[in-house]
């Protein structure tokens, strides 16, 4: 568990004290007395107790030296030691890789924020909650860090408008990407249609095999069925794709199939997914083949107002 500095009750008269003068916000405040603890600490070749902090800022209050202390203590500028029954710290650099050595503080703090981010990576907002700096000089550091290559920011499907931002050499989690489904926020419906029939064809023609199968049932059933790895590696030796396709999203085609009523799902003892094509015994009703029949404004559509078949851009497209 991470190291966290208790605050320590503050009678009233220490809060007045230390507040900000008028016109100054306490975030700001803390910021700039983060800074001069962080030069203190450097300064100072041994371990500092709160002692010479109250000496560098006489006014600074217990819960702010608390919240300062866990600041830098999450950013991996200090370690806590104890000596007797006192706390004491001393500076250490935080794990930066070298191009981000002989950064100023800013820079390492934003720099430690979005690596703790892994490959999920950070939004700016949260960056900016994190980092306390405005924007102006985030963004300032951002563009430097990214010119450096040290950072990326990369495209979010989860929002148009969503940057995060996460280390260089970070291969973005398939939750910010989309996966393979998405090529920079856009849904590749084309390649996933593709995907779709290609996994159909090979079910299909493994079920065509064993048509004349004199074994049985079981047996023939048995031998229709294939794994999602053994369609994984069809589809790979057709290199229909352009990217690397995991089983997971091969698996997340042929559920597709499944839930069309085009194919059926075992599990085996072991746990490996089997497929197998089945022909559906009822064809779709017909409401379902309509855009009316999967539309999910249709209590809102009506022959009057702006939501109506006259003017459904789907209901267009399905017509013509
Ligand atoms: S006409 Fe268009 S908007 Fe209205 S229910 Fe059908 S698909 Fe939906």
């Amino acid at each position: 568990m991470a190291t966290r500095v208790k605050q320590e009750p503050v009678s009233p008269t220490s809060r007045d004290v230390s507040s900000p003068p008028p016109g100054v916000n306490h975030n700001s405040q803390i910021v700039e007395r983060e800074q001069r603890i962080l030069n203190l600490l450097q300064k100072s070749t041994k371990a500092i107790s709160d002692k010479e902090i109250l000496l560098e800022i006489p006014d600074l209050s217990p819960q702010d030296r608390a919240t300062i202390i866990n600041n830098l203590l999450q950013k991996g500028f200090l370690d806590v030691f104890k000596q007797g029954e006192k706390l004491v710290y001393k500076f250490k650099e935080p794990s930066c890789p070298s191009k981000i050595k002989g950064a100023d503080n800013e820079e390492k703090i934003v720099y430690s924020i979005i690596e703790k981010a892994g490959n999920k990576g950070i939004w700016t907002r949260d960056l900016r909650v994190e980092c306390n700096l405005d924007q102006t000089t985030l963004n300032k550091i951002l563009k430097k860090l990214e010119s450096e290559k040290v950072i990326k920011a990369v495209k979010s499907v989860a929002a148009a408008r969503k940057k995060v931002y996460m280390l260089y050499s970070l291969e973005p989690d398939s939750s910010v990407t989309g996966g393979a489904w998405y090529n920079d926020q856009d849904f590749e419906a084309e390649f996933v249609d593709v995907l779709n029939q290609q996994c159909y064809r090979f079910l299909h023609q493994k079920k065509e095999a064993v048509k004349n199968c004199k074994d049985g049932p079981i047996v023939a059933q048995n031998m229709a069925s294939a794994s999602s790895k053994d369609v994984w590696k069809y589809i790979s030796e057709l290199g229909i794709s352009k990217v690397q396709l995991a089983v997971q999203d091969i698996e997340t085609i042929l559920n597709t199939l499944v839930y069309d009523g085009k194919a059926e799902r075992s599990v085996l003892a072991d746990g490996s997914l089997m497929y197998r094509a089945v022909e559906s015994l009822l064809p779709p009703p017909g409401i379902v083949r309509t855009p009316c029949g999967v539309c999910p404004i249709l209590k809102q559509c009506s022959d009057i107002g702006s939501i109506n078949p006259n003017n459904c851009v789907y209901m267009t497209e399905w017509l013509e």
